[in-house]
Protein backbone atom coordinates (compact mmCIF):
# COMPACT_ATOMS: atom_id res chain seq x y z
CA UNK A 1 0.00 0.00 0.00
CA UNK A 2 1.14 3.34 -1.05
CA UNK A 3 0.40 6.44 1.04
CA UNK A 4 -0.03 10.19 -1.07
CA UNK A 5 -2.30 13.29 -0.22
CA UNK A 6 -4.30 12.77 -3.51
CA UNK A 7 -4.52 10.27 -5.88
CA UNK A 8 -5.34 11.04 -9.97
CA UNK A 9 -6.79 8.38 -11.95
CA UNK A 10 -5.57 8.81 -15.70
CA UNK A 11 -2.79 11.02 -16.58
CA UNK A 12 -3.99 12.98 -19.71
CA UNK A 13 -3.26 16.56 -19.75
CA UNK A 14 -5.67 18.22 -17.76
CA UNK A 15 -4.96 15.28 -14.75
CA UNK A 16 -1.15 16.62 -15.33
CA UNK A 17 -2.36 20.12 -14.84
CA UNK A 18 -4.02 19.19 -11.90
CA UNK A 19 -1.74 17.44 -10.26
CA UNK A 20 0.95 20.59 -11.01
CA UNK A 21 -1.23 22.93 -9.24
CA UNK A 22 -1.76 21.21 -6.18
CA UNK A 23 2.04 20.30 -6.05
CA UNK A 24 3.06 23.67 -6.25
CA UNK A 25 0.56 23.97 -3.14
CA UNK A 26 3.03 21.53 -1.26
CA UNK A 27 0.52 18.18 -1.33
CA UNK A 28 2.27 14.75 -2.28
CA UNK A 29 0.22 13.57 -5.49
CA UNK A 30 0.72 10.43 -7.36
CA UNK A 31 -1.16 9.84 -11.56
CA UNK A 32 -2.14 6.64 -11.62
CA UNK A 33 -2.20 5.74 -15.55
CA UNK A 34 -3.47 2.81 -17.40
CA UNK A 35 -1.05 3.35 -20.11
CA UNK A 36 2.56 3.06 -20.95
CA UNK A 37 3.15 6.67 -21.67
CA UNK A 38 1.23 9.62 -19.99
CA UNK A 39 -0.41 12.17 -22.11
CA UNK A 40 -4.01 10.24 -22.67
CA UNK A 41 -5.73 11.94 -25.76
CA UNK A 42 -2.05 14.21 -26.40
CA UNK A 43 0.26 12.12 -26.93
CA UNK A 44 3.78 12.04 -29.83
CA UNK A 45 5.09 8.93 -30.52
CA UNK A 46 7.28 7.18 -32.95
CA UNK A 47 4.40 5.24 -34.35
CA UNK A 48 6.23 3.26 -36.82
CA UNK A 49 9.32 3.04 -35.76
CA UNK A 50 10.83 0.04 -38.33
CA UNK A 51 8.77 1.29 -41.52
CA UNK A 52 9.03 4.95 -40.67
CA UNK A 53 11.76 5.29 -37.85
CA UNK A 54 12.41 8.91 -37.22
CA UNK A 55 8.66 10.03 -37.94
CA UNK A 56 6.94 11.47 -35.34
CA UNK A 57 3.08 11.05 -34.81
CA UNK A 58 0.59 12.84 -32.77
CA UNK A 59 -1.77 9.87 -32.23
CA UNK A 60 -4.78 12.66 -31.11
CA UNK A 61 -5.05 16.15 -30.81
CA UNK A 62 -2.60 18.31 -32.80
CA UNK A 63 -3.84 21.85 -32.96
CA UNK A 64 -4.08 24.00 -29.83
CA UNK A 65 -6.88 26.59 -29.49
CA UNK A 66 -8.43 26.76 -26.34
CA UNK A 67 -4.98 26.35 -23.70
CA UNK A 68 -4.80 29.89 -24.99
CA UNK A 69 -7.44 31.46 -23.76
CA UNK A 70 -6.61 30.71 -19.82
CA UNK A 71 -3.60 30.93 -18.24
CA UNK A 72 -2.20 27.53 -17.61
CA UNK A 73 1.14 28.12 -19.66
CA UNK A 74 1.76 31.40 -17.89
CA UNK A 75 0.76 30.34 -14.30
CA UNK A 76 2.44 26.68 -14.71
CA UNK A 77 5.36 28.69 -16.46
CA UNK A 78 5.38 25.45 -18.70
CA UNK A 79 8.42 27.25 -21.03
CA UNK A 80 10.54 27.12 -18.31
CA UNK A 81 9.84 23.10 -18.66
CA UNK A 82 10.59 22.78 -22.33
CA UNK A 83 7.55 23.95 -23.90
CA UNK A 84 7.49 25.96 -27.65
CA UNK A 85 4.40 26.85 -28.86
CA UNK A 86 4.82 27.67 -32.71
CA UNK A 87 2.17 29.53 -33.96
CA UNK A 88 0.25 28.83 -37.48
CA UNK A 89 -0.28 31.27 -39.78
CA UNK A 90 -1.95 30.64 -42.44
CA UNK A 91 -4.63 28.66 -40.20
CA UNK A 92 -6.81 26.45 -42.35
CA UNK A 93 -6.91 26.19 -46.09
CA UNK A 94 -9.87 24.14 -47.90
CA UNK A 95 -9.60 23.63 -51.59
CA UNK A 96 -13.22 24.35 -53.53
CA UNK A 97 -14.05 21.66 -56.28
CA UNK A 98 -14.15 24.65 -58.72
CA UNK A 99 -10.85 26.34 -58.17
CA UNK A 100 -11.84 28.40 -55.63
CA UNK A 101 -10.02 27.87 -52.15
CA UNK A 102 -10.50 29.48 -48.29
CA UNK A 103 -7.32 30.42 -46.90
CA UNK A 104 -7.19 31.73 -43.67
CA UNK A 105 -4.43 34.02 -42.39
CA UNK A 106 -4.14 35.01 -38.30
CA UNK A 107 -5.31 38.18 -39.36
CA UNK A 108 -8.50 38.98 -40.48
CA UNK A 109 -7.65 41.49 -42.97
CA UNK A 110 -5.86 39.29 -45.27
CA UNK A 111 -8.36 36.21 -44.89
CA UNK A 112 -10.55 39.08 -46.09
CA UNK A 113 -8.81 39.96 -49.24
CA UNK A 114 -8.24 36.28 -50.14
CA UNK A 115 -12.33 35.70 -49.66
CA UNK A 116 -12.73 38.82 -51.80
CA UNK A 117 -10.71 36.98 -54.90
CA UNK A 118 -14.37 35.35 -54.95
CA UNK A 119 -16.81 37.15 -53.38
CA UNK A 120 -16.26 40.65 -52.20
CA UNK A 121 -19.48 40.47 -50.11
CA UNK A 122 -18.49 37.46 -48.41
CA UNK A 123 -15.30 39.07 -47.23
CA UNK A 124 -17.41 41.91 -45.78
CA UNK A 125 -19.46 39.51 -43.80
CA UNK A 126 -16.71 37.34 -42.86
CA UNK A 127 -15.06 40.35 -41.09
CA UNK A 128 -18.85 40.56 -39.22
CA UNK A 129 -18.89 36.99 -38.41
CA UNK A 130 -15.32 36.65 -37.16
CA UNK A 131 -16.03 39.71 -35.07
CA UNK A 132 -19.48 38.64 -33.64
CA UNK A 133 -17.76 35.31 -32.16
CA UNK A 134 -14.24 37.25 -31.14
CA UNK A 135 -16.42 39.66 -28.81
CA UNK A 136 -18.56 36.47 -27.67
CA UNK A 137 -15.56 34.49 -26.94
CA UNK A 138 -13.88 36.83 -25.08
CA UNK A 139 -17.25 37.21 -23.07
CA UNK A 140 -17.34 33.94 -22.14
CA UNK A 141 -13.68 33.52 -21.47
CA UNK A 142 -14.14 34.20 -17.29
CA UNK A 143 -16.44 30.94 -16.87
CA UNK A 144 -13.94 28.99 -18.72
CA UNK A 145 -11.90 29.71 -16.09
CA UNK A 146 -14.07 29.13 -13.33
CA UNK A 147 -15.44 26.08 -11.72
CA UNK A 148 -19.65 26.75 -13.54
CA UNK A 149 -21.74 27.20 -10.14
CA UNK A 150 -19.32 29.09 -8.39
CA UNK A 151 -20.39 32.35 -9.16
CA UNK A 152 -17.54 34.62 -7.45
CA UNK A 153 -14.94 32.25 -9.26
CA UNK A 154 -16.13 34.02 -12.28
CA UNK A 155 -16.97 37.24 -11.57
CA UNK A 156 -13.48 37.21 -10.18
CA UNK A 157 -12.37 36.49 -14.03
CA UNK A 158 -13.82 39.65 -15.26
CA UNK A 159 -11.98 42.53 -16.00
CA UNK A 160 -12.42 45.94 -18.29
CA UNK A 161 -12.52 44.06 -21.29
CA UNK A 162 -14.14 41.48 -20.95
CA UNK A 163 -17.25 43.22 -19.49
CA UNK A 164 -17.33 45.41 -22.27
CA UNK A 165 -17.07 42.30 -24.95
CA UNK A 166 -20.03 41.37 -22.81
CA UNK A 167 -22.06 44.46 -22.70
CA UNK A 168 -21.38 44.18 -26.68
CA UNK A 169 -22.86 41.13 -27.21
CA UNK A 170 -25.91 41.73 -24.82
CA UNK A 171 -26.70 44.79 -25.86
CA UNK A 172 -30.29 45.76 -24.96
CA UNK A 173 -33.50 43.39 -24.11
CA UNK A 174 -34.31 42.98 -28.23
CA UNK A 175 -29.67 42.37 -28.58
CA UNK A 176 -29.86 39.99 -25.79
CA UNK A 177 -32.91 37.96 -27.04
CA UNK A 178 -31.18 38.08 -30.66
CA UNK A 179 -28.13 36.30 -28.95
CA UNK A 180 -30.12 33.55 -27.54
CA UNK A 181 -31.64 32.95 -30.58
CA UNK A 182 -28.32 32.71 -32.41
CA UNK A 183 -27.40 30.02 -29.78
CA UNK A 184 -30.18 28.06 -30.21
CA UNK A 185 -29.55 27.90 -34.12
CA UNK A 186 -27.39 25.49 -35.58
CA UNK A 187 -23.98 26.32 -37.53
CA UNK A 188 -25.93 26.01 -40.84
CA UNK A 189 -28.32 28.18 -40.28
CA UNK A 190 -25.90 30.58 -39.00
CA UNK A 191 -23.58 30.19 -42.11
CA UNK A 192 -26.20 30.89 -44.79
CA UNK A 193 -27.70 33.89 -42.88
CA UNK A 194 -24.28 35.46 -43.67
CA UNK A 195 -22.76 33.90 -46.31
CA UNK A 196 -23.41 33.21 -49.79
CA UNK A 197 -20.65 31.07 -51.57
CA UNK A 198 -20.01 27.31 -50.54
CA UNK A 199 -16.48 27.19 -50.83
CA UNK A 200 -16.56 29.55 -47.57
CA UNK A 201 -19.45 27.71 -45.66
CA UNK A 202 -18.31 24.37 -46.17
CA UNK A 203 -14.91 25.13 -44.13
CA UNK A 204 -16.69 26.84 -41.79
CA UNK A 205 -19.19 24.07 -40.69
CA UNK A 206 -16.76 21.53 -40.94
CA UNK A 207 -14.73 23.57 -37.94
CA UNK A 208 -18.00 23.67 -36.28
CA UNK A 209 -18.45 20.44 -36.73
CA UNK A 210 -15.50 19.94 -34.61
CA UNK A 211 -17.98 19.55 -32.25
CA UNK A 212 -19.31 16.50 -32.96
CA UNK A 213 -22.72 16.88 -34.19
CA UNK A 214 -23.82 18.07 -37.81
CA UNK A 215 -23.88 21.50 -38.75
CA UNK A 216 -27.55 21.32 -39.20
CA UNK A 217 -28.14 20.70 -35.24
CA UNK A 218 -29.89 22.96 -33.58
CA UNK A 219 -27.95 24.88 -30.61
CA UNK A 220 -24.42 24.29 -31.35
CA UNK A 221 -24.20 27.15 -33.56
CA UNK A 222 -21.23 28.24 -30.86
CA UNK A 223 -19.47 26.26 -33.25
CA UNK A 224 -18.48 29.18 -35.24
CA UNK A 225 -15.68 29.95 -32.27
CA UNK A 226 -13.42 27.03 -34.01
CA UNK A 227 -13.36 29.38 -36.81
CA UNK A 228 -12.44 33.03 -34.78
CA UNK A 229 -10.52 31.30 -32.30
CA UNK A 230 -7.67 30.66 -35.22
CA UNK A 231 -7.34 34.33 -35.99
CA UNK A 232 -7.42 35.35 -32.50
CA UNK A 233 -6.02 33.89 -29.76
CA UNK A 234 -4.47 31.75 -33.16
CA UNK A 235 -3.81 27.70 -33.52
CA UNK A 236 -0.52 26.63 -32.32
CA UNK A 237 1.23 23.56 -32.02
CA UNK A 238 3.87 22.25 -29.36
CA UNK A 239 7.60 22.12 -31.28
CA UNK A 240 8.16 18.34 -30.93
CA UNK A 241 4.10 17.74 -31.29
CA UNK A 242 1.57 17.57 -28.57
CA UNK A 243 3.36 15.42 -26.70
CA UNK A 244 5.99 18.22 -26.07
CA UNK A 245 2.98 19.75 -23.86
CA UNK A 246 2.74 16.99 -22.31
CA UNK A 247 6.43 16.53 -21.49
CA UNK A 248 6.89 19.97 -20.23
CA UNK A 249 4.15 18.68 -17.56
CA UNK A 250 5.58 15.88 -16.82
CA UNK A 251 8.91 17.83 -15.82
CA UNK A 252 7.08 20.07 -13.91
CA UNK A 253 5.37 17.31 -11.79
CA UNK A 254 8.62 15.95 -11.50
CA UNK A 255 10.29 18.25 -10.26
CA UNK A 256 7.83 19.04 -7.59
CA UNK A 257 8.43 15.86 -6.50
CA UNK A 258 5.17 14.10 -7.79
CA UNK A 259 4.68 10.04 -9.10
CA UNK A 260 3.59 9.51 -12.75
CA UNK A 261 3.18 5.95 -12.40
CA UNK A 262 2.52 4.03 -15.46
CA UNK A 263 0.76 0.75 -16.54
CA UNK A 264 -1.42 1.38 -13.06
CA UNK A 265 -4.76 0.56 -14.68
CA UNK A 266 -7.24 1.61 -11.96
CA UNK A 267 -10.49 -0.85 -10.79
CA UNK A 268 -11.67 0.18 -7.62
CA UNK A 269 -12.38 3.65 -5.70
CA UNK A 270 -11.92 2.64 -2.22
CA UNK A 271 -14.34 4.23 -0.29
CA UNK A 272 -15.07 4.54 3.73
CA UNK A 273 -18.14 5.54 5.04
CA UNK A 274 -18.61 8.24 2.84
CA UNK A 275 -15.96 8.93 1.36
CA UNK A 276 -13.16 7.78 -1.16
CA UNK A 277 -10.23 7.08 0.62
CA UNK A 278 -7.97 5.72 -2.39
CA UNK A 279 -7.84 3.17 -5.45
CA UNK A 280 -6.70 -0.05 -6.52
CA UNK A 281 -5.41 -0.80 -9.54
CA UNK A 282 -5.49 -3.99 -11.62
CA UNK A 283 -2.33 -5.80 -10.19
CA UNK A 284 -4.03 -5.39 -7.05
CA UNK A 285 -1.72 -2.60 -4.98
CA UNK A 286 -3.43 0.08 -3.58
CA UNK A 287 -2.59 3.21 -3.45
CA UNK A 288 -3.86 5.54 -0.34
CA UNK A 289 -5.38 9.12 -0.62
CA UNK A 290 -5.54 11.27 2.44
CA UNK A 291 -7.26 14.58 1.01
CA UNK A 292 -8.65 13.66 -2.02
CA UNK A 293 -9.71 10.65 -5.43
CA UNK A 294 -9.38 12.88 -8.19
CA UNK A 295 -10.05 11.25 -11.57
CA UNK A 296 -8.90 12.35 -14.84
CA UNK A 297 -11.94 9.97 -16.45
CA UNK A 298 -15.84 10.78 -16.88
CA UNK A 299 -18.45 10.52 -14.37
CA UNK A 300 -19.80 7.97 -16.21
CA UNK A 301 -16.64 5.75 -15.68
CA UNK A 302 -16.20 6.54 -12.48
CA UNK A 303 -19.49 5.80 -11.35
CA UNK A 304 -20.56 3.05 -13.09
CA UNK A 305 -16.90 1.05 -13.49
CA UNK A 306 -15.13 1.71 -10.76
CA UNK A 307 -17.79 2.27 -7.57
CA UNK A 308 -19.55 -0.08 -6.33
CA UNK A 309 -23.03 0.66 -6.40
CA UNK A 310 -24.00 0.42 -3.02
CA UNK A 311 -21.35 2.96 -2.37
CA UNK A 312 -22.77 4.88 -4.45
CA UNK A 313 -26.54 4.58 -3.66
CA UNK A 314 -25.59 5.59 -0.08
CA UNK A 315 -25.04 9.06 -1.35
CA UNK A 316 -27.05 9.66 -4.06
CA UNK A 317 -29.57 6.88 -5.13
CA UNK A 318 -30.33 8.08 -8.89
CA UNK A 319 -26.94 9.24 -9.81
CA UNK A 320 -25.96 5.57 -11.37
CA UNK A 321 -29.12 5.50 -13.51
CA UNK A 322 -28.75 9.37 -14.02
CA UNK A 323 -25.42 8.82 -15.65
CA UNK A 324 -26.18 5.57 -17.55
CA UNK A 325 -29.72 6.77 -18.62
CA UNK A 326 -29.00 10.91 -19.19
CA UNK A 327 -25.58 11.20 -20.51
CA UNK A 328 -25.76 11.47 -24.15
CA UNK A 329 -22.95 9.61 -25.85
CA UNK A 330 -23.43 9.47 -29.57
CA UNK A 331 -22.34 6.93 -32.09
CA UNK A 332 -19.60 9.19 -33.55
CA UNK A 333 -16.07 9.03 -33.02
CA UNK A 334 -12.84 9.04 -35.30
CA UNK A 335 -10.75 7.09 -37.69
CA UNK A 336 -7.34 7.88 -37.82
CA UNK A 337 -4.64 7.66 -40.22
CA UNK A 338 -1.23 8.51 -39.99
CA UNK A 339 1.45 8.43 -43.09
CA UNK A 340 5.05 8.83 -43.32
CA UNK A 341 5.82 10.65 -46.34
CA UNK A 342 8.40 11.64 -49.07
CA UNK A 343 7.19 14.84 -50.02
CA UNK A 344 4.67 17.12 -49.38
CA UNK A 345 0.83 16.75 -50.95
CA UNK A 346 0.95 19.28 -53.86
CA UNK A 347 -2.52 21.21 -54.39
CA UNK A 348 -2.16 21.01 -58.02
CA UNK A 349 -5.63 21.95 -59.21
CA UNK A 350 -5.20 25.13 -56.60
CA UNK A 351 -1.65 26.81 -57.91
CA UNK A 352 -0.11 24.78 -55.07
CA UNK A 353 1.77 26.72 -52.51
CA UNK A 354 3.09 25.21 -49.65
CA UNK A 355 1.89 27.82 -46.92
CA UNK A 356 -1.49 25.65 -47.71
CA UNK A 357 -0.37 23.56 -45.29
CA UNK A 358 0.88 25.52 -42.06
CA UNK A 359 -2.08 25.12 -40.41
CA UNK A 360 -5.38 22.75 -40.81
CA UNK A 361 -5.87 21.16 -44.48
CA UNK A 362 -10.12 21.20 -44.10
CA UNK A 363 -11.54 18.54 -46.60
CA UNK A 364 -15.00 20.20 -47.28
CA UNK A 365 -16.66 20.54 -50.38
CA UNK A 366 -20.10 21.45 -49.81
CA UNK A 367 -21.95 22.05 -46.38
CA UNK A 368 -24.06 18.76 -47.82
CA UNK A 369 -20.67 16.90 -47.97
CA UNK A 370 -19.67 17.84 -43.88
CA UNK A 371 -23.59 16.97 -42.73
CA UNK A 372 -23.84 13.79 -44.14
CA UNK A 373 -20.62 13.10 -42.52
CA UNK A 374 -21.67 13.56 -39.38
CA UNK A 375 -25.56 12.37 -39.70
CA UNK A 376 -24.07 8.49 -41.21
CA UNK A 377 -22.31 7.95 -38.06
CA UNK A 378 -24.86 8.30 -35.85
CA UNK A 379 -26.53 5.49 -37.22
CA UNK A 380 -23.70 3.27 -37.72
CA UNK A 381 -23.18 4.13 -41.19
CA UNK A 382 -19.35 4.92 -42.79
CA UNK A 383 -19.11 8.26 -44.76
CA UNK A 384 -16.48 7.25 -46.84
CA UNK A 385 -18.50 7.75 -50.37
CA UNK A 386 -17.56 10.97 -50.78
CA UNK A 387 -15.08 11.50 -47.56
CA UNK A 388 -14.62 14.79 -45.69
CA UNK A 389 -12.01 15.00 -43.48
CA UNK A 390 -9.29 17.08 -41.75
CA UNK A 391 -5.81 16.57 -42.40
CA UNK A 392 -2.53 18.17 -41.43
CA UNK A 393 1.00 18.18 -42.43
CA UNK A 394 2.82 19.33 -39.48
CA UNK A 395 5.94 18.75 -40.34
CA UNK A 396 5.85 21.70 -42.76
CA UNK A 397 5.48 23.70 -39.53
CA UNK A 398 7.74 21.65 -37.59
CA UNK A 399 10.39 19.94 -39.59
CA UNK A 400 11.88 18.48 -36.08
CA UNK A 401 9.08 15.52 -36.27
CA UNK A 402 10.17 14.12 -39.04
CA UNK A 403 13.87 12.72 -41.03
CA UNK A 404 15.33 15.76 -42.67
CA UNK A 405 13.11 17.09 -46.05
CA UNK A 406 10.41 14.29 -45.26
CA UNK A 407 7.29 14.29 -43.82
CA UNK A 408 3.97 13.49 -42.06
CA UNK A 409 0.07 13.20 -42.49
CA UNK A 410 -2.44 13.20 -39.88
CA UNK A 411 -6.04 12.66 -40.98
CA UNK A 412 -9.08 12.68 -38.70
CA UNK A 413 -12.14 11.07 -40.54
CA UNK A 414 -15.26 10.73 -38.62
CA UNK A 415 -16.63 7.38 -38.37
CA UNK A 416 -19.35 4.99 -36.70
CA UNK A 417 -17.89 3.40 -33.31
CA UNK A 418 -20.73 0.46 -33.67
CA UNK A 419 -21.22 -0.22 -37.12
CA UNK A 420 -25.12 -0.77 -38.53
CA UNK A 421 -25.51 -4.25 -38.60
CA UNK A 422 -22.21 -5.86 -37.92
CA UNK A 423 -23.09 -6.00 -33.55
CA UNK A 424 -20.94 -8.44 -32.51
CA UNK A 425 -18.26 -9.28 -34.92
CA UNK A 426 -14.49 -7.45 -34.89
CA UNK A 427 -12.69 -5.18 -32.85
CA UNK A 428 -15.20 -5.37 -29.50
CA UNK A 429 -17.58 -6.63 -31.41
CA UNK A 430 -18.67 -3.04 -33.15
CA UNK A 431 -18.09 -4.53 -36.85
CA UNK A 432 -14.28 -2.80 -37.57
CA UNK A 433 -11.52 -5.16 -38.45
CA UNK A 434 -7.96 -4.90 -40.25
CA UNK A 435 -9.63 -4.92 -43.54
CA UNK A 436 -12.66 -2.72 -43.44
CA UNK A 437 -10.27 0.30 -41.14
CA UNK A 438 -7.95 0.04 -44.62
CA UNK A 439 -10.29 0.01 -47.02
CA UNK A 440 -12.09 3.40 -45.37
CA UNK A 441 -8.53 4.70 -45.46
CA UNK A 442 -8.09 3.79 -48.99
CA UNK A 443 -11.14 5.58 -49.87
CA UNK A 444 -9.76 8.84 -47.89
CA UNK A 445 -6.62 9.00 -49.41
CA UNK A 446 -8.32 8.41 -52.60
CA UNK A 447 -9.89 11.71 -52.04
CA UNK A 448 -6.89 13.53 -50.80
CA UNK A 449 -5.58 12.29 -54.18
CA UNK A 450 -8.13 14.22 -56.20
CA UNK A 451 -7.03 17.41 -55.08
CA UNK A 452 -3.38 16.30 -54.19
CA UNK A 453 -2.38 13.39 -57.32
CA UNK A 454 1.27 12.75 -55.63
CA UNK A 455 0.05 11.86 -52.40
CA UNK A 456 -0.31 8.07 -53.13
CA UNK A 457 3.43 7.63 -54.61
CA UNK A 458 4.43 9.72 -51.67
CA UNK A 459 3.37 7.49 -48.75
CA UNK A 460 5.96 5.24 -47.37
CA UNK A 461 4.31 4.37 -44.27
CA UNK A 462 0.56 4.20 -43.18
CA UNK A 463 -0.67 3.51 -40.01
CA UNK A 464 -4.83 3.58 -39.86
CA UNK A 465 -6.59 3.56 -36.23
CA UNK A 466 -10.09 2.37 -35.98
CA UNK A 467 -12.58 3.65 -33.58
CA UNK A 468 -12.92 0.41 -31.88
CA UNK A 469 -8.68 0.56 -31.24
CA UNK A 470 -9.15 4.47 -30.35
CA UNK A 471 -11.71 3.73 -27.47
CA UNK A 472 -9.57 0.48 -26.52
CA UNK A 473 -6.67 2.71 -26.13
CA UNK A 474 -8.12 6.15 -24.68
CA UNK A 475 -10.66 3.91 -22.78
CA UNK A 476 -13.68 6.29 -23.36
CA UNK A 477 -17.27 5.43 -23.64
CA UNK A 478 -17.76 4.73 -27.27
CA UNK A 479 -14.16 6.37 -28.31
CA UNK A 480 -15.49 9.37 -27.04
CA UNK A 481 -12.96 11.83 -27.89
CA UNK A 482 -14.53 14.62 -25.53
CA UNK A 483 -15.73 12.10 -22.82
CA UNK A 484 -18.80 13.44 -22.95
CA UNK A 485 -20.62 14.80 -26.19
CA UNK A 486 -20.04 18.73 -26.30
CA UNK A 487 -23.72 19.70 -26.90
CA UNK A 488 -25.51 22.44 -24.89
CA UNK A 489 -27.84 20.53 -22.86
CA UNK A 490 -23.80 18.90 -21.58
CA UNK A 491 -22.20 22.36 -21.47
CA UNK A 492 -21.10 24.68 -18.67
CA UNK A 493 -22.98 24.13 -15.51
CA UNK A 494 -24.71 20.88 -16.71
CA UNK A 495 -21.44 19.50 -17.41
CA UNK A 496 -21.69 15.99 -17.14
CA UNK A 497 -24.48 16.37 -14.64
CA UNK A 498 -25.96 19.56 -12.53
CA UNK A 499 -25.68 17.67 -9.33
CA UNK A 500 -21.93 17.21 -9.90
CA UNK A 501 -21.25 20.00 -12.47
CA UNK A 502 -18.26 21.57 -9.94
CA UNK A 503 -16.24 19.06 -10.18
CA UNK A 504 -17.09 17.74 -6.80
CA UNK A 505 -19.27 14.37 -5.95
CA UNK A 506 -21.87 13.47 -3.76
CA UNK A 507 -18.56 11.44 -1.93
CA UNK A 508 -16.87 13.12 0.28
CA UNK A 509 -13.02 13.38 -1.28
CA UNK A 510 -13.77 12.59 -4.38
CA UNK A 511 -13.34 15.35 -7.49
CA UNK A 512 -13.68 14.85 -10.98
CA UNK A 513 -12.18 16.45 -13.63
CA UNK A 514 -11.44 16.35 -17.35
CA UNK A 515 -12.64 16.39 -21.11
CA UNK A 516 -15.91 15.38 -19.35
CA UNK A 517 -16.17 18.71 -17.07
CA UNK A 518 -16.72 22.04 -17.46
CA UNK A 519 -15.41 23.13 -20.16
CA UNK A 520 -14.84 20.09 -22.01
CA UNK A 521 -12.82 18.52 -24.35
CA UNK A 522 -9.69 20.04 -25.96
CA UNK A 523 -6.28 20.93 -24.98
CA UNK A 524 -7.07 23.56 -22.70
CA UNK A 525 -5.67 22.42 -19.08
CA UNK A 526 -8.89 24.74 -17.74
CA UNK A 527 -10.85 21.65 -16.45
CA UNK A 528 -7.18 20.63 -14.47
CA UNK A 529 -7.11 23.75 -13.08
CA UNK A 530 -10.65 24.85 -12.26
CA UNK A 531 -10.85 21.45 -10.02
CA UNK A 532 -7.33 22.05 -8.42
CA UNK A 533 -9.05 25.30 -7.34
CA UNK A 534 -12.18 23.75 -6.21
CA UNK A 535 -10.05 21.00 -4.42
CA UNK A 536 -7.57 23.74 -2.65
CA UNK A 537 -10.93 26.13 -1.90
CA UNK A 538 -12.15 23.15 -0.06
CA UNK A 539 -9.06 22.16 1.80
CA UNK A 540 -7.89 25.80 2.64
CA UNK A 541 -11.36 27.83 2.12
CA UNK A 542 -10.18 30.72 3.97
CA UNK A 543 -5.69 30.96 2.89
CA UNK A 544 -7.34 30.22 -0.65
CA UNK A 545 -9.67 32.92 -1.22
CA UNK A 546 -7.84 35.10 0.18
CA UNK A 547 -5.15 34.47 -2.36
CA UNK A 548 -7.19 34.88 -4.63
CA UNK A 549 -8.79 38.13 -3.73
CA UNK A 550 -4.98 39.25 -3.22
CA UNK A 551 -4.31 38.04 -7.30
CA UNK A 552 -7.47 39.96 -8.26
CA UNK A 553 -6.62 43.03 -6.66
CA UNK A 554 -2.60 43.27 -7.17
CA UNK A 555 -2.18 41.05 -9.99
CA UNK A 556 1.49 42.23 -10.65
CA UNK A 557 2.40 41.07 -7.55
CA UNK A 558 1.03 37.38 -7.92
C1 LIG B 1 -8.32 11.73 -32.58
C2 LIG B 1 -8.47 12.95 -31.71
C3 LIG B 1 -8.08 14.18 -32.22
C4 LIG B 1 -8.21 15.32 -31.42
N1 LIG B 1 -7.77 16.51 -31.91
C5 LIG B 1 -7.78 17.60 -31.11
C6 LIG B 1 -7.15 18.80 -31.54
O1 LIG B 1 -6.59 18.89 -32.63
N2 LIG B 1 -7.19 19.86 -30.70
C7 LIG B 1 -7.77 19.78 -29.46
O2 LIG B 1 -7.76 20.80 -28.73
N3 LIG B 1 -8.33 18.64 -29.01
C8 LIG B 1 -8.34 17.55 -29.81
N4 LIG B 1 -8.87 16.38 -29.36
C9 LIG B 1 -9.49 16.32 -28.02
C10 LIG B 1 -8.45 16.29 -26.91
O3 LIG B 1 -7.35 15.52 -27.30
C11 LIG B 1 -9.04 15.69 -25.65
O4 LIG B 1 -10.29 16.27 -25.36
C12 LIG B 1 -8.12 15.90 -24.45
O5 LIG B 1 -6.82 15.45 -24.73
C13 LIG B 1 -8.68 15.20 -23.23
O6 LIG B 1 -7.75 15.32 -22.19
P1 LIG B 1 -8.06 14.75 -20.75
O7 LIG B 1 -6.83 14.91 -19.94
O8 LIG B 1 -9.28 15.38 -20.22
O9 LIG B 1 -8.43 13.21 -20.96
P2 LIG B 1 -7.61 12.01 -21.63
O10 LIG B 1 -6.56 12.52 -22.53
O11 LIG B 1 -8.62 11.08 -22.19
O12 LIG B 1 -6.88 11.36 -20.39
C14 LIG B 1 -7.46 10.39 -19.56
C15 LIG B 1 -6.35 9.45 -19.13
O13 LIG B 1 -6.88 8.48 -18.23
C16 LIG B 1 -6.32 7.22 -18.55
N5 LIG B 1 -7.22 6.20 -18.02
C17 LIG B 1 -8.44 5.83 -18.50
N6 LIG B 1 -8.98 4.89 -17.71
C18 LIG B 1 -8.09 4.66 -16.70
C19 LIG B 1 -8.07 3.80 -15.56
N7 LIG B 1 -9.09 2.99 -15.27
N8 LIG B 1 -6.97 3.83 -14.75
C20 LIG B 1 -5.92 4.66 -15.01
N9 LIG B 1 -5.90 5.48 -16.09
C21 LIG B 1 -6.97 5.50 -16.91
C22 LIG B 1 -6.22 7.24 -20.05
O14 LIG B 1 -5.30 6.29 -20.54
C23 LIG B 1 -5.77 8.68 -20.30
O15 LIG B 1 -4.36 8.80 -20.26
C24 LIG B 1 -8.74 15.21 -30.12
C25 LIG B 1 -9.11 13.97 -29.61
C26 LIG B 1 -8.98 12.84 -30.40
C27 LIG B 1 -9.35 11.51 -29.82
Amino acid sequence: MENYDVVIIGAGHNGLVCAAYLLKEGYSVALLEKSSIPGGAATTEELMPEEAPGFMFNRCAIDHEFIHLGPVIEELELNKYGLEYLFCDPTVFCPHPDGKYFLSHKSVDKTCNEIAQFNRRDAEKYREFIDFWQRFTKAIQPVFNAPPQAIFDILGNYDIKSIQNLLSILGGPHKSLDLIRTMLTSPKDLLEEYFDSEFIRAPLARLASEFGAPPSQKTISVGGMMMSMRHNPGMARPRGGTGALIQALVNLVKAKGGAILTEQNVKRILVDGKRAVGVEVQNGTEYRAKYGVISNIDAKRVFLQLLEPGDVAAVDKDLRERLDRRIVNNNETILRIDCALSEVPRFEHHNHRDEYLVGSVLIADSVRQVEIAHQEPEVGNIPDADPSFYAVVPTVRDPSMAPDGQHTLWVEFFAPYQINGAQGTGFAGTGWTDELKNKVADRVIDKLADYAPNIKQSIIARNVESPAELGDRLGAYKGNYYHVDMTLDQMVFFRPLPEIANYTTPLEGLYLTGAGTHPGGAISGMPGRNCARTFLNQQQPVLNRLREIGKTVFPKLS
